[in-house]
């Protein structure tokens, strides 16, 4: 069954002819090509400080046989940009679990964070110069860039703490700072920074006082200190950068959008993005329930005579799995609906509900995986180990689970209190109506 015949049914009405086929060659793609090519993406990598300075020659091989077969810039939805490959976000949504199958897929086919959401902010609010130097070599996948918010001094789950002082002299603005996490950074063809910082600290609207700059990489003033791990991997050539900014002068044409126009630009940065982030997290779930299968089927490996598949408790894990993510990938493709009708900030709930809920879900899912292999499972020899670290991530980056929960509580108490206490008051009251018409008491009931 391919993956067009899979699509589930609530999302099939959506879904043109065109997205199906691509969707079949994404999965063939991934299946047949990429997953193969990881072990030999790792071998070039090779290690120490080489890490830093390659650009794995199966990567160029497998952007080049992508781009032949059509599958490019599928990420940039067809509603608001017209430098994409013409999808909605529910069809890319659907591309976008086989790409996460796998960890070289969303790179070979240019659809890789954290550039996705840079080209996005390009395309959305940059202006034609703009758009000429660092848009246009992203979508042709030659260069790649970082988005540079979070900070290490200060609790950046809340952007308005962001402290990286913009200060405009003459026509130059000058940078000073610090930023970790930027993801991308060590990356040798990362030449662009999308940076976060503060134009105006003293203007008395909180969400007015940041703005976002476009930085060369190679700006005098700017020091990458190290890279840093997410449990123990690296994420070569990727990277996670710790970096500094010493009186570091752009021109002020650098600027996106204008003075004080940073919060809005993140806010249109991070909705689609996350449906992409949950959508590959339901890719990396269903490799884990593959490879649960393979090792539960493995007649080499018999615990206590039998096949793991027949020990009961293992079928329930599978069976568990399945219902998890099939739930999970309902509520990532209904919030991608939604946004299609709209756009990021009418599908807000949506977009949160998924951000919560996938990541938990899809841990939970890899992590009975992990337990089907015994120790072969926490080490290199399945890629179990890194998707859980990789999907743990997720509860942290992009804002963590707490305080989309806490947005999301906040909305459901206050978009429905009056008329769901309105309500529960007059079906009491209609309740002892019925009770003393029928010739019994009213409730005893306090509440
Ligand atoms: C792998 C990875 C990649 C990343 N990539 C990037 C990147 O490319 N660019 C970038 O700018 N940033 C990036 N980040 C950073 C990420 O976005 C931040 O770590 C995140 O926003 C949280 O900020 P913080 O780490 O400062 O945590 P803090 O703000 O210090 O929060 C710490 C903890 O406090 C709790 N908390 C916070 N608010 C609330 C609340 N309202 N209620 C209850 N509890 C709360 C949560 O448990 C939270 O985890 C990345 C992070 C990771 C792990």
């Amino acid at each position: 069954m391919s993956a067009s015949t899979r699509i589930p049914p609530i999302a099939q009405p959506f879904v043109s002819d065109r997205a199906k086929k691509t969707l079949d060659l994404v999965e063939e793609f991934v299946e047949k090509e990429c997953i193969p090519a990881e072990a030999l993406f790792s071998a070039q990598l090779g290690v120490g400080e080489q890490r830093w300075k390659t650009n794995p020659a199966i990567m160029e091989d497998l952007k080049i046989k992508a781009q032949k077969i059509g599958l490019w810039n599928m990420f940039l939805p067809k509603s608001h940009f017209s430098q994409g490959a013409g999808f909605s976000n529910l069809e890319y949504g659907l591309m976008a679990e086989y790409l996460g199958k796998s960890k070289v897929a969303s790179e070979a086919t240019n659809n890789a964070a954290p550039d996705t959401g840079n080209m996005e902010v390009l395309a959305k609010y940059g202006n034609e110069e703009q758009k000429a130097r660092w848009l246009t070599p992203l979508l042709e996948g030659k260069i790649r860039s970082a988005f540079l918010m979070t900070e290490p001094d200060i609790a950046s789950s809340d952007a308005t703490n962001i402290q990286l002082d913009i200060r405009r002299e003459g026509n130059e603005y000058i940078l000073n700072g610090s930023k970790w996490w930027s993801s991308g950074a060590g990356d040798p063809r990362c030449q662009i920074y999308l940076v976060m910082g503060k134009t105006d600290a003293r203007n008395p609207d909180t969400y007015k006082q940041q703005s976002v700059l476009l930085v060369p990489a190679s700006t005098p003033g700017i020091t990458i200190h190290r890279m840093l791990n997410v449990y123990g991997y690296d994420d070569a050539p990727h990277g996670h950068g710790h970096i500094t900014f010493k009186d570091v002068r752009v021109p002020l044409s650098a600027m996106v959008l204008g003075e004080g126009r940073g919060f809005e630009i993140i806010q249109g940065r991070l909705g689609p993005g996350r449906i992409h982030h949950a959508m590959r997290t339901i890719g990396a779930a269903e490799r884990a329930i593959d490879w649960l299968i393979a090792r539960i089927n493995d007649d080499r490996k018999k615990p206590f005579g039998q096949p793991l598949s027949s020990h009961g408790v293992i079928l329930e894990w599978l069976a568990k799995s399945r219902i998890e993510i099939d739930a999970a990938r309902l509520i990532v493709l209904n919030a991608a609906i939604k946004i299609d009708q709209g756009n990021a900030k009418f599908a807000l709930k949506e977009i949160a509900q998924a951000k919560v809920l996938v990541p938990q879900a899809a841990l939970t899912v890899i992590d009975r995986a992990v337990q089907a292999y015994g120790a072969a499972g926490i080490c290199q020899d399945t890629p179990l180990a890194y998707m859980w670290a990789l999907v743990r991530t997720l509860r942290i980056a992009d804002g963590p689970d707490e305080v989309h929960l806490q947005q999301l509580g906040k909305r459901e108490n206050k978009s429905r209190r009056e008329e769901v206490v309105k309500r529960v008051a007059w079906q009491k009251e209609q309740s002892d109506k019925i009770l003393t018409a029928n010739g019994f008491g009213k409730t005893k009931s306090l509440l």
